[in-house]
């Protein structure tokens, strides 16, 4: 590894443990940017005017504010920094916004709005998903840039604030504005490491389509005394429709939900990957499609949950047949399905089986596709190299993240590679109270992301560029 390499990978953590990282980062969870909360409108808009467009200037690069396609939604920041244009230009995707804060649930009267650390743990909204992400990625720009003089690359950011209410206009500004989003690849950071201890890239995610079946039978309910015997129960029709899609041990039965063949790269990948964490849940042997590892059952294969189901009154019931019974069920699903096709094949399966009455309705939230970037690509082997020369080790590749994210606005719409680099592990606490980023990957994740970024400018490290051509 060259000498400047390594200084500039040094000068990171020094930088890291003179406390600066934490300071930006504690200013930027002071900016209360709920997004589900109406009432922080201004907030969202006072992250990109006032904290990421001064920082990023301060970086060198040019901002604007992109005005959200979709009325009422919060705008976006693009900013963008040009060295040369036949250097590699990558696109730094990032979210402001953060859920809500739950002011009064945190542990130790802790306020959400502000950083407090104990021991390793930085706690605060935001910490974990995005803030402390995309504050380590571009602090890493800032370190390169200090050593360099120059990235070496074009660099262009783009920072929603809606991320937590479904991406609203994401997937309609990439559309639109394809052209100043072109890059070679997406390096991003949100979501968790595979465990706190090992570095992690992910390639994609998968999808997730959420939607409700509801047998409704009649108007109220009636005496099941008197009417049981008589009477079809919703609940037991609903109960056997469901039953009829996934078995007891959890194998999905409907084919239109079934993942396709898992690639070789796709297994090669997970060959090493223990899913799970040490004080999470016993992961249950028998559960899943038959045959597959653990791994394979999260990262590679579809898997259908029952979220809710609910007949009659659960809380009080009553000796009454209910009229109605419904689920709210969802299907998290791998690259190479098209959730458009699950709603038309659940219905000819309920109809081959008789079960007419069960209706199958979409969910009002935003389906959101799967997709997988080949763990063999070139952009894949070049973040996997410059991971291990960081830190010694391999990284952990997960073709795919179990979650979902809108990563099918830049793997499909503008057709990048995207490597996804998380900074945060699986008991971060995201999306609750006592969410926290730990320092030691904070730290370790701005190492990585100074090495990433000192590689990508080096000549000739970069995997050639094998663009489209350009519109006509
Ligand atoms: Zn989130």
């Amino acid at each position: 590894m060259s000498e400047s390499r390594n200084a500039a990978i040094a000068g990171a953590a020094a930088w890291f443990d003179a406390g600066v990282l934490l300071a930006d980062l504690r200013r930027r969870v002071g900016i209360r940017t709920e997004s589900q909360n109406s009432e922080r409108a201004a907030e969202l808009v006072r992250y990109l005017t006032e904290e990421i467009g001064p920082a990023v200037e301060r970086l060198g690069f040019r901002r604007t504010l992109w005005a959200n396609p979709v009325a009422g939604a919060p705008p976006m920041l693009f900013a963008e920094r040009s060295e040369d244009p036949s250097l590699p230009t990558v696109l730094i995707y990032g979210h402001g916004d953060v859920v809500a804060g739950h002011d009064s649930q945190w542990t130790g009267g802790r306020s959400p709005w502000d950083v407090t650390e104990a021991g390793d743990r930085w706690y605060g909204r935001g910490t974990a998903d995005n803030k402390g992400q995309h504050t380590i990625n571009l602090a890493a720009l800032g370190q390169v840039l200090a050593a360099r003089g120059r990235l070496g690359f074009n660099a262009k950011l783009l920072l929603e604030m809606g991320e937590e209410v479904g991406s609203p206009g994401l997937r309609r500004t990439c559309e639109a504005r394809a052209e100043s989003l072109r890059a070679d690849v997406l390096i991003a950071s949100d979501g968790p490491r595979l465990r706190s201890d090992r570095p992690t890239l992910f390639l994609g995610s998968r999808g997730a389509f959420n939607f409700d079946l509801v047998v409704d039978l009649r108007e109220g309910a009636h005496h099941s005394g008197n009417w049981g015997g008589l009477l079809v129960n919703p609940g037991v029709v609903l109960a056997n429709a469901i039953a009829s899609m996934i078995d007891a041990r959890g194998r999905i039965l409907v084919a239109g939900l079934r993942a396709p063949p898992i690639p070789r790269s796709v297994r090669r990948a997970l060959a090493d990957i223990e899913p799970g964490e040490p004080n999470g849940p016993a992961i249950d042997a028998n559960w899943g499609e038959p045959g597959l590892t653990p791994a394979e059952r999260v990262f590679g294969w579809n898997a259908l949950e029952v979220l809710a189901f609910r007949t009659g009154n659960p809380d009080r019931p009553v000796n009454a047949i209910p009229p109605r019974a419904n689920a709210h069920l969802q299907v998290r699903f791998v690259a190479g399905c098209d959730w458009r096709t699950f709603i038309p094949a659940m219905r000819t399966h309920l109809d081959l089986l008789g079960f007419a009455r069960v209706q199958v309705r979409p969910a009002d939230d935003e389906p959101m596709a799967a997709t997988r970037l080949d763990p063999d690509h070139p952009w894949v082997h070049w973040a996997s190299a410059s991971i291990a020369a960081t830190t010694g080790a391999r990284p952990a590749i997960l073709p795919n993240l179990g979650g979902s994210l809108p990563n099918d606005c830049f793997a499909d719409v503008l057709g990048l590679p995207t490597i996804w680099v998380p900074h945060s592990y699986p008991a971060c606490s995201q999306h609750a109270p006592d969410e926290h980023l730990l320092a030691r990957v904070a730290r370790e994740g701005l190492g990585i992301m100074t090495g990433l970024f000192w590689d990508l400018g080096e000549p000739g490290s970069a995997p050639a560029r094998e663009r489209a051509a350009p519109p006509a």
